[in-house]
């Protein structure tokens, strides 16, 4: 995808699942499954798409997906799928791991910085990206760092704690612009210092939504995931954004969606709907 200055990819770290009913807060299955459809455990099948963003001489990725740590339990649970993973997505883009420069988090759940640290020969854990900084949220560093009963499965330390260690990590304390063009916007409501990312060019804007809207099956206010920390800050933000959005005709590329890797958000007769684009 092209806009303005940059050339944006979407890449794919693999698919996993989680509960339908977790991913959709206070929607009724009888609503939700008509937009996703449940396995016999009630999961629905999530994708990860790490954002690659090329252009003003940097190479740039959003989140990293899960990554190859998790223990065969876990790999259970989740039903993780790394048959194709980011690896795959970035040789077809022409890179591999050493080509990027910036490292940026949404937010440090393991599903968006797993794949931020590898484990070594040795055992021992390293950057994944050798040559990159990595770039993530003060108050998200501290939230993750001293995690509690309700989100500790969330951060697991071996994915962020090893690039402090390794002096690539950057904290950012506010909603600042990373790189010319590129800026985060605090949301809260997932976590307290969950954040999108905005990408401006050429009087176009594509925001990586990350776990705001995460698949194109979210864009309707009260479709808010149980996971979510801060529910009533997701609506606020939320109700705004969408505004926004479809005003804007901002191009919203999709974490999680296991088919529609980005679009734009219509409305018609009051009912929110996606146009996919690209892929
Ligand atoms: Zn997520």
């Amino acid at each position: 995808m092209k806009l303005g200055d940059f050339e944006l990819t979407s890449l794919f770290d693999g698919f996993f699942r989680l509960d339908g009913g977790a991913m959709f807060g206070v929607v009724p299955k009888t609503l939700w499954e008509k937009r996703i459809p449940a396995d016999e455990k009630n999961r629905i099948a999530l994708a990860m798409r790490p954002l690659l963003v090329r252009g003003n001489g940097m190479t740039m990725i959003i989140d990293a997906g899960i990554g190859d740590k998790m223990d065969a339990k876990s790999t259970s649970i989740y039903a993780i799928d790394r048959s194709r993973h980011l690896d795959h997505s970035l040789a077809d883009a022409g890179l591999d791991a050493t080509g990027i420069d910036l490292v940026l988090a949404s937010h440090l759940h393991f599903d968006h910085a797993g794949g931020f640290t590898t484990r070594g020969a040795a055992g021992k854990l390293t950057p994944r990206f050798p040559r990159a900084r990595y770039v993530a949220r003060t108050g998200e560093w501290e939230d993750a760092t001293h995690p509690h009963e309700r989100n500790r499965a969330s951060y697991l330390q071996e994915n962020f704690v090893p690039l402090m260690n390794a002096g690539v990590l950057d904290l950012v304390a506010g909603d600042d612009a990373i790189a010319p063009g590129i800026r985060v916007v605090r949301t809260g409501g997932h976590t307290m210092h969950h954040q999108i990312v905005m990408i401006e060019s050429g009087k176009r804007t594509a925001v990586f939504a990350a776990d705001l809207i995460p698949t194109s099956a979210h864009v309707d206010e009260p479709w808010i995931m149980s996971y979510d920390l801060y529910p009533m800050d997701t609506l606020a933000f939320k109700r705004t954004f969408l505004r926004e959005a479809i005003e804007r005709e901002y191009l919203i590329v999709f974490e999680h969606d296991p088919v529609v890797t980005a679009g734009y958000i219509r409305e018609r007769d009051g009912r929110k709907y996606v146009e996919p684009v690209g892929e």
